[in-house]
């Protein structure tokens, strides 16, 4: 029986926080929730790739309206040549910017030997899509306290990540936000085909959160706006997005990131959307007048 499916019957092995009724919001920190009326858009660099790029993005997504801020610190690469991050320097980057701007912090685990280690930068664990069915992981996490990310494998269905999801939760871990990030199609037009239809779907069998990443799905910086407005007017509970002060120069995605300017802008063009379906949007904290807003790329 899939315990998390709100209309399954409750038994005794099932774990107590997948009989919540309705809708769970997921606490990250004080102020920041994911799940509840407020649209949490996570955003920040696919990888950390030094300091001064990653406090200047932190501050940028933070002064446009991000509530959360993501950075990769471990890679999951195609190629094992492509840049596999920065590892632990990056995780001490990354507390490092969460302490100068007050942004709680997503980055991806990839090995259960590295929880201890992450959960002391991170506020919230990713399972990567690639991971998505790396069952040791997913036990791994469900044993920490942390709130994890799950995103949806490239050619998973969605009963295949309710199940992944299951995983974490009978090992102890309530805290679980779903990510659609698109999914494998015969489409090549885009990286990924984003299956909108997966956000109501999965709203309606699941008490837990449900994101969407408008950057892997569409794989190209044009892409991600339209993604994002289609994400929000489906019901996503939040958007995660790719920033890069200099997208062209980025060591890891940088096709689908957005400049800082850009991502204020999808910021402002969401509030609408989210408003229209119920939802509470961020408004930027300092909006057009943030000096980090207009970081100029190197030359
Ligand atoms: C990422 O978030 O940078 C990432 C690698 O995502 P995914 O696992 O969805 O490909
Ligand atoms: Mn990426």
């Amino acid at each position: 029986m899939l315990h998390l499916l709100s209309n399954a019957e409750p038994s005794a092995s099932q774990p107590r926080s997948s009989r919540a009724p309705g809708h769970a919001t997921i606490e990250i920190a004080e102020r920041t929730t994911v799940g509840g009326r407020d649209l949490a858009i996570i955003a920040g660099p696919c990888s950390v790739e030094g300091r001064a790029m990653l406090l200047d993005t932190a501050h940028a997504v933070r002064d446009a309206g991000a509530v959360m801020l993501r950075g990769g610190a471990y890679k999951p690469r195609t190629s094992p040549y492509d840049f596999r991050g920065l590892g632990e320097e990056a995780l001490d980057l990354l507390a490092e910017a969460r302490a100068a701007t007050g942004l709680p912090v997503v980055t991806e685990i990839m090995d259960p030997r590295q929880l201890a280690r992450i959960e002391q930068a991170a506020d919230v664990l990713q399972v990567g899509a690639r991971n998505m069915q790396n069952y040791a992981l997913l036990a791994e996490v469900g044993q920490s306290r942390k709130p994890v990310l799950l995103k949806r494998g490239l050619s998973a269905t969605i009963r295949e990540l309710l199940l992944a999801a299951e995983y974490i939760l009978a090992a102890g871990n309530p805290n679980v936000i779903l990510c659609e990030r698109g999914i494998r199609t015969f489409e090549t037009a885009t990286r990924n085909t984003l299956d909108v239809a997966a956000v109501p779907v999965l709203k309606a069998e699941t008490h837990l959160p449900v994101i969407v990443d408008p950057s892997h799905a569409g794989g190209r910086a044009e892409l991600v706006i339209p993604l994002a407005l289609a994400a929000v007017a489906a019901g996503a509970d939040g958007l995660i997005v790719e920033v890069h002060p200099c997208p062209g120069e980025a060591k890891s995605d940088g096709e689908q990131s957005l400049t800082p300017a850009t991502f204020a802008e999808l910021v402002r063009r969401v509030g609408p959307v989210a408003r229209a379906v119920g939802r509470r949007s961020g408004a930027p904290r300092n909006g057009r007048a943030s000096r980090h807003l207009e970081a100029p790329c190197p030359a």
